[in-house]
């Protein structure tokens, strides 16, 4: 089966949404296979941002996300990587339908709540070919 991350940000966490967007990955009928919370080091915020580094945002965006703790989750279902960005929503949350969970939680693209992979190999070389296939543990 398809495996997707999702990572609930920093703002997603201070603002109590975590049980909320568990729900809706739940109810939507996928599988959580992993989950862990922890504080991204600087380092870990720019490896997993890798593909921004050098866009005028980058620093912002690294240090947003080791400002606090963040939910990082692996679900498992049918295309779940790109389904999982459908109920996420547009990286504006301003520009994302009602709905969504950028379209009903947020207003700044830099506080967008949440984190979903845009791709398979994505994910299969940010979190899986380096940890023995094995997510977070
Ligand atoms: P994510 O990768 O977090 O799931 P995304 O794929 O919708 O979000 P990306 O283009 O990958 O968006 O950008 C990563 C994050 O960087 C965005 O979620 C947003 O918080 C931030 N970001 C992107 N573009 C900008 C920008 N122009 N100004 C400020 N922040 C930005
Ligand atoms: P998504 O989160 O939809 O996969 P990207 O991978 O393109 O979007 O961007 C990753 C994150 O970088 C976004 O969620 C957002 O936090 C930030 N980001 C991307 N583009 C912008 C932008 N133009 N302005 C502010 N933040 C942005
Ligand atoms: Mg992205």
């Amino acid at each position: 089966e398809e495996l997707s991350f999702i990572m609930i940000k920093p703002d997603g966490v201070q603002r109590g949404l975590i049980s909320d967007i568990i729900a809706r990955f739940e109810r939507k009928g996928y599988k959580l296979v992993g989950i862990k919370v922890l504080v991204p080091t600087q380092a870990l915020a720019a490896k997993h941002y890798a593909e921004h580094d050098g866009k005028p945002f980058f620093p912002k965006l690294v240090n947003f996300l080791s400002s606090g703790p963040v939910v990082a989750m692996v679900w498992e279902g049918k295309s779940v990587v790109k389904y999982g960005r459908t109920m996420i929503g547009a990286t504006n949350p301003l520009a994302s339908s009602p709905g969504t969970i950028r379209g009903d939680y947020g207003i700044d693209t830099g506080r967008n709540i949440i984190h979903g992979s845009d791709s398979v190999e994505a994910l299969a070389a940010k979190h899986y070919a380096e940890h023995d296939g094995k997510p977070f543990f």
